[in-house]
C-alpha cells in the first residue's frame, strides 16, 4: 500500500494520466516468421536463418500459435477480436534490425478496445486497453567498450511479441504496478510467456503526464524505457510525477522524451528527446497474407483457456473461504496456491491456511528448498491438521511433527506413535499430576490465591514440561483453575 504522494497533497489541482505499453515475448517452439528455436539462451546467433538475418528475397511464413495466443490474450481482455488484421512494415535503422524493417501491425491490428480490471486502493478498476498488436522482436546489440566495437546476436530477432497498449487511464505509481502485475498473471495463467521483467520476456514502457485537473488536453507525455522490475517502475512513477510538477510549477515546460531510471541515483535521467517524431513509413507488408480469424477458431480457443486469475481470486474467496489477503498471497505464490489446493481436497480444517502460509513457506524460505522438493505432500499436512483438530496431538507436537516429516517423509501418524506424542487429554490423568505440582509449590499457590493471577503461567508452563510437551493446553488450564480458586 502506497501513501498520496507527497507532492499531490502539496499540488491538489493536479491529474496524473499514465498509459503503458507491454511487449509479452510469446514461448512458442518456434519463431514467428521461420522455422528457427524460439531460445534466445544459446550459443550466440546459433538460432538464426537467412529470415532471421534479412537476406534479400527470403519470404516470412507466419507461425499459427502466435494467432491462436493472440486470441487467448484477447478473448482474456474482452478484447475485440478483427475478424481480419494485417501486417505492416515500420521502417528503421539499427543493426539488430538487419532487414531495415520491424514486421508489426499497424492500422489494422488483431484486437482493440479490451479492458483490464485491476484491485486499487478504493476497489477495483478498468484499464482501457487501445490496442494489442503481434509484431516480431529485434535482436540484441552487444557492446563492448574495451575494444571500442559493438557485437549483434540475432538469436532474438524474430521472437513472436504481443504489444499490448493501454489508455491513460492509470493515475499513480502503485495503480501502474497493479495494472502490470496483473496483465504479467494473466498471461502467465494463459502459459503463454514466463512473464519475467529480468530477461526482458515482459517489457513495460511507461508514459506519463501530469495536467491541471482543469486543463481538457493531455500533458506532454514523457515514456520511461527499460526498467526491468515492477518496484523500479513504481519508483520512477513517483520521481517522474514530482518532476514534471516542479517543473510545471516553476513555470518550466515538459519535453517529450524518452527517460531511464538511474537506480543508483534513484531519478530518471534523459535518453534521448522525441521531438521530431520518426517516420517509420509504415506499408502493408506484401509478403504476408491478411490474417483472418473465424468465430470458430475463437471458439476453439475459448473453449481451452484455462481459469484466469480474477476468477481464480474470486473462488478463492467464495468456494475455499479465504481471506483476501490469504487470497493475495496465494496469487502471488501459485505452486503454495496449488500445493494449498490440493491438500484441501483432504480436510476442511480452518487451520490449513495457516499451516501452509506461515509454517510450510517459513519452512521452506529458513531451509532454502523449493517447494516440489519438500518430503511433506499435502496429503500429509491434511492430515497432520486432522491430528490437531480431533486434539489427538497439540501444537507444540504438531510443529514437532511438521519439521520431522518435512526431514523424513515419514507419514504424521506414524510419527505420533514412533515419537510418543499423542496428546494427554484425560482429564482426571491430568488433575491428578496438577495437585501433585500444586503440592510442591505452596508458596506459589499462596501467591496466585492473593491475587498475583498471572502466576497460572507458571503453572501451566510446569505442567507442560510434566507431561513432555504432550498435555492439552486447554484442559490444564482448565483443572489448574479449578484447583487454584
Ligand atoms: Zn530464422
Ligand atoms: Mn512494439
Amino acid at each position: 500500500m502506497t501513501e498520496k504522494l507527497a507532492i499531490l497533497t502539496q499540488y491538489p489541482d493536479y491529474a496524473i494520466n499514465i498509459g503503458i505499453e507491454v511487449h509479452v515475448q510469446l514461448q512458442t517452439k518456434s519463431k514467428i516468421f521461420c522455422s528457427c528455436p524460439n531460445s534466445v539462451d544459446q550459443a550466440q546467433n546459433s538460432q538464426i536463418c537467412q529470415i532471421c538475418a534479412g537476406y534479400p528475397g527470403v519470404l516470412p511464413v507466419l507461425n499459427h500459435k502466435v494467432i491462436e495466443y493472440a486470441i487467448a490474450v484477447g478473448l482474456a481482455t474482452e478484447s475485440q477480436i478483427a475478424p481480419i488484421s494485417k501486417f505492416a512494415r515500420k521502417h528503421y535503422f539499427y543493426p539488430d534490425l538487419p532487414k531495415n524493417y520491424q514486421i508489426t501491425q499497424d492500422k489494422e491490428p488483431i484486437c482493440t478496445l479490451g479492458k483490464v480490471k485491476i484491485q486499487t486502493l478504493d476497489g477495483s478498476k478498468d484499464i482501457r486497453l487501445i490496442r494489442i498488436h503481434i509484431e516480431e522482436d529485434a535482436g540484441k546489440n552487444i557492446h563492448a567498450p574495451s575494444q571500442n566495437i559493438s557485437l549483434v546476436n540475432l538469436n532474438r530477432t524474430g521472437t513472436p511479441l504481443l504489444e499490448i497498449v493501454s489508455y491513460p487511464d492509470i493515475t499513480s505509481a502503485f495503480e501502474a504496478k497493479q495494472y502490470l502485475k496483473t496483465l504479467r498473471d494473466i498471461v502467465h495463467a494463459l502459459g503463454i510467456c514466463s512473464g519475467n521483467m529480468e530477461d526482458g520476456a515482459f517489457r513495460a514502457d511507461t508514459n506519463i503526464s501530469v495536467r491541471k485537473k482543469t486543463a481538457t488536453e493531455m500533458g506532454t507525455r514523457c515514456e520511461l524505457k527499460n526498467i526491468n522490475s515492477f518496484k523500479f517502475i513504481g519508483d520512477a512513477v513517483d520521481y517522474e510525477i514530482e518532476r514534471q510538477i516542479k517543473l510545471l510549477e516553476k513555470g518550466g515546460i515538459v519535453r517529450q522524451e524518452t527517460r531511464l531510471w538511474d537506480t543508483k541515483n534513484r531519478k530518471t535521467v534523459i535518453m534521448r528527446s522525441k521531438e521530431e517524431a520518426a517516420d517509420y513509413r509504415y506499408f502493408l507488408d506484401p509478403d504476408l497474407p491478411w490474417i483472418e480469424i473465424t468465430p470458430t477458431m475463437i471458439d476453439i480457443v475459448k473453449t481451452s483457456l484455462p481459469e484466469l486469475p480474477a476468477a481464480k481470486f474470486q473462488r478463492y474467496l467464495t468456494v475455499l473461504g479465504l481471506t483476501e489477503y490469504e487470497a493475495e498471497i496465494f496469487m502471488d505464490e501459485p505452486e503454495a496456491a496449488l500445493y494449498f489446493e490440493a491438500a484441501r481436497k483432504f480436510t476442511n480444517s480452518k487451520q490449513l491456511v495457516n499451516w501452509v502460509l506461515r509454517d510450510l513457506l517459513g519452512y521452506l524460505k529458513e531451509h532454502k528448498i523449493a517447494l516440489e522438493t519438500c518430503k511433506l505432500t499435502p496429503k500429509y499436512l491434511a492430515d497432520l491438521v486432522d491430528l490437531l483438530d480431533q486434539n489427538i496431538i497439540n501444537n507444540h507436537a504438531a510443529k514437532t511433527i511438521f519439521e520431522q516429516v518435512a526431514k523424513t517423509g515419514e507419514s504424521p501418524s506414524v510419527l505420533v506413535e514412533q515419537l510418543g506424542l499423542k496428546q494427554m487429554g484425560s482429564e482426571a490423568e491430568l488433575e491428578l499430576m496438577a495437585q501433585e505440582l500444586i503440592a510442591q509449590h505452596p508458596e506459589h499457590v499462596a501467591g496466585y490465591r492473593a491475587g498475583k493471577t498471572k502466576l497460572i503461567g507458571f503453572f501451566v508452563g510446569q505442567m507442560m514440561q510434566k507431561t513432555q510437551g504432550r498435555g492439552n493446553p486447554q484442559i490444564i488450564q482448565k483443572v489448574l483453575l479449578k484447583l487454584l480458586a
